[in-house]
């Protein structure tokens, strides 16, 4: 039963039993697949941004010495309902939860296994609101076809996307929590979708998903990380980050460490990193190598945010 319900919550049907807990779904590799077909400069772009990552990799790299980037935020709240116009308090929820995530300031921190715990770090990047927008729309539903960005299917534009990170918070269909665009794609569809259900921490920001992670993980997209996985359930993919263990695929909801696949024990996989698929309250850290990813497309293809 309880997988029958999970087959049909995957398909989108919103008639599903209830007695399963939701699981993360994240579209970002899909539309992802998509923009590169459609777009062959932003192939040779994503291809540009990955040597200079390992060149930066290659360098002597500190941290330490890198500055705070403060990255200005617009806000496009698309609702098809009264109740889907989320408030102010619950925007500034969400910017507070990208501030403590991003800064490593999340107390939780401390539930990192030991192993792990030298790795959390501080992406100093940080989030400034800079502009709300409220849209009503006919659309009762989005998907991940970038439909909630353009007028003409129902959204709006971004905001000057390539000098503000552009979020649209709108009802998604088929248990999507969000997807993003990584760097150097089209500056039309640039930003980070989130649905409404899981977007700050208050509100209609609904359990296990009201911590602010779904936008956490999408940002970490958003300055071009991939999932902790490598999008493969083989093994073979990679996310292309030396300190997070190769792992087979996504976990969900609250497993109990160690998890181990693609015979990476006695630790496993690192599923409490905010770029798996578990539970908001299950995930504590972007690791070094990951900060360094983030650091390197903010001073490539991100360099006009902040
Ligand atoms: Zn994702």
């Amino acid at each position: 039963m309880a997988k029958k319900a999970r087959k049909a919550r995957k398909a989108g049907d919103a008639n599903a039993p209830d007695e399963v807990p939701l699981r993360r779904n994240c579209g970002t590799m899909a539309v992802h697949m998509m923009l590169l077909e459609q777009f062959p400069a932003f192939r040779a772009r994503q291809f540009k941004l990955e040597q200079d990552t390992a060149k930066r990799r290659a360098a002597p790299f500190s941290l330490a010495k890198a500055k705070v980037v403060t990255v200005r935020v617009v806000v496009n709240v698309v609702y098809h309902t009264q109740a889907q116009n989320i408030s102010d308090a619950q925007i500034n929820s969400q910017i507070a939860a990208l501030n403590r995530d991003f800064a490593a300031k999340n107390p939780d921190k401390s539930k990192v296994p030991a192993p792990w715990q030298g790795l959390v770090t501080d992406a100093k990047i940080q989030f400034k609101l800079q502009k709300t927008t409220r849209t009503q729309t006919a659309v009762a539903s989005f998907s991940q076809d970038n439909g909630v960005k353009s007028p003409a299917t129902g959204g709006i534009a971004p905001f000057q996307p390539q000098k503000s990170l552009n979020f649209w918070v709108c009802p998604l269909g088929g248990w999507l929590l969000g997807y993003a665009q990584f760097p150097g794609g089209p500056p039309a569809t640039d930003g980070v979708v989130i649905n409404y259900k899981a977007f700050g921490t208050i509100g209609t920001a609904e359990s296990p998903f009201n911590l602010g992670r779904t936008a956490t993980h999408e940002v970490g997209h958003y300055f071009n990380l991939r999932h902790i996985w490598g999008d493969t359930e083989d093994c073979s993919g990679s996310d292309m980050v030396a300190d997070t263990p190769n792992s087979a695929g996504p976990n969900f909801e609250k497993p109990t460490f160690p998890v181990v696949t693609c015979n990476n024990g006695p630790n496993g996989d690192m599923f409490m990193n905010y770029m798996d698929y578990v539970d908001d309250d299950t995930m504590f850290l972007f690791t070094s190598q990951q900060v360094m990813r983030m650091r390197t497309a903010l001073e490539g293809p991100r360099s006009g945010l902040g």
